[in-house]
């Protein structure tokens, strides 16, 4: 690392409450905010660490337009989980799309494979992660690069979390693989790669092992197959600190870690983070509308709730509350559970967070929202979706609007 760098992680604490309230009186809240700068930021730092290895942006992350758009100028290539994603990944520009078909509906290969046909230049590889995704290709004469997703958790003696970071749901059992892979090459398809990716994420020196063992495993199948690849990429899953006392992964340290658990290979090793590109880029703004004083705890009620940022109801996932209040410094700490407007005993974004006391009007910030944050909105209890702002350096502008309560009913058929 060099003074250049930029910081590793941007924390709550670091974003400018000012400009924050001002955003939030102009658009209104709920709202998502999203500093591309910060997203440019985590790729050069991804960069730097990973600079032998292929990246692509896991855009199911963050599939804002403008959020894409910044990471298609970078030069990343984008990791798709759905014909969805893969049609906004080549509008916002991205020239080279991995589409993962796990458990893929027939409507999402027809798009994709139409796609393939219709995008001049589009460098697409579709990712089978059973034998049957297979024929249902041939069935629509796809003849472009596939890859193999692998599920490389098997037998025991292997960590907890391979096994289990990876369901049955995912990729083609380990020992299965050789033979796809010669049925792939027998029925004329041009095998590219293999892929695997375990879902729990590496935050610590537990996950960093359990990544060595997949990574190793995958190296040594890479080399078994009697077949030459362009690719082996080993996933997503680098963790970001959600804890203000949490030390920001040591990129550097997994990126090394990655290289050496892969073992020599003849083709190129990837990755594909999505959390770690756009997490810390983001935040959710919140208005307090309730503050109530309980024997146990202030219930501070809000205006976000777990249909506008799912993962604390969904994973007990902790994320930072901070006050925006003008005068936050000069109000005595409260513990205090902020809830949101949703009638789940579940829609609750914090439990017992030393808050400056509360107040009716004033304006919360939630940190690390810009992963899994407005992807995982919803219309639950007939709320409207937020609206996003973009930011960049000093500038700023609306990316989505708010949904309205006529969008609610937008696409009822009157009877
Ligand atoms: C979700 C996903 C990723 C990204 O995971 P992060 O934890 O956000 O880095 C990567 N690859 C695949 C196949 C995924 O489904």
């Amino acid at each position: 690392m060099t003074t250049d760098d930029p910081p590793p992680i941007r924390r709550l604490s670091e974003w400018d409450a000012a400009r924050l309230r001002d955003l939030a009186d102009e658009h209104g809240t709920p709202l998502y905010v999203i500093d591309q700068g910060r997203v440019r930021e985590n790729v050069a730092n991804l960069e730097q660490a990973f600079h032998a290895e292929a990246i692509s942006y896991a855009v199911k992350a963050n599939t804002v337009r403008t959020t894409l758009e910044t990471v298609a100028d970078t030069g990343l290539d984008a990791e798709c989980a759905s014909a969805g994603e893969v049609k906004r990944a080549v509008e916002a520009g991205f020239e080279a799309v991995r589409y993962t078909a796990v458990n893929p509906p027939a409507a999402d290969l027809d798009h994709v494979v139409s796609l393939s046909d219709a995008v001049e230049d589009l460098d697409l590889v579709i990712t089978i992660g059973a034998a049957d995704t297979l024929a249902a290709l041939e069935e629509r004469g796809y003849d472009g690069p596939l890859a193999i997703r692998v599920n490389p958790g098997v037998g025991a003696g292997h960590h907890a979390k391979v096994t289990t970071g990876d369901a049955p749901k995912f990729g083609v059992p380990f020992d299965r693989v050789p033979d796809l892979a010669s049925d792939v090459l027998d029925r004329g398809f041009d095998l590219v790669g293999l892929h695997a990716h375990a879902g729990s994420g590496i935050h610590d020196e537990d996950d960093l092992q359990a990544h060595r063992e997949l990574v190793a495993r995958m190296g040594e199948l890479a080399r078994d197959l009697d077949h030459d690849l362009d690719f082996l990429n080993v996933g997503g899953g680098l963790g970001v600190p959600y804890r203000p006392d949490e030390a920001p992964l040591n990129l550097d340290r997994v990126a090394s870690a990655t290289r050496e658990a892969a073992g020599d290979l003849d083709a190129t090793l990837g990755i594909e983070p999505g959390r770690y590109v756009v997490a810390d880029a983001g935040v959710l703004l919140t208005t307090v509308n309730t503050v109530k004083p309980t024997p146990e705890t202030t219930v501070v009620g809000v205006d976000a709730g777990m249909t506008t940022l799912l993962r604390p109801a969904m994973y007990d996932a902790y994320h930072e509350i901070r006050s925006l209040a003008p005068d936050a410094d000069d109000r005595e700490a409260t513990a205090a559970t902020v809830a949101g407007p949703i009638c789940e005993t579940a829609d609750v974004l914090g439990r017992d967070r030393p808050l400056p006391a509360p107040e009716r009007g004033d304006v919360l910030a939630i940190g690390n929202a810009g992963a899994y944050g407005y992807e995982m909105a919803s219309n639950y209890n007939s709320r409207p979706r937020p609206a996003v702002v973009s930011l960049d350096g000093s500038e700023s502008e609306l990316a989505v609007e708010r949904e309205t309560l006529s969008d609610l009913t937008r696409l009822e058929i009157e009877q």
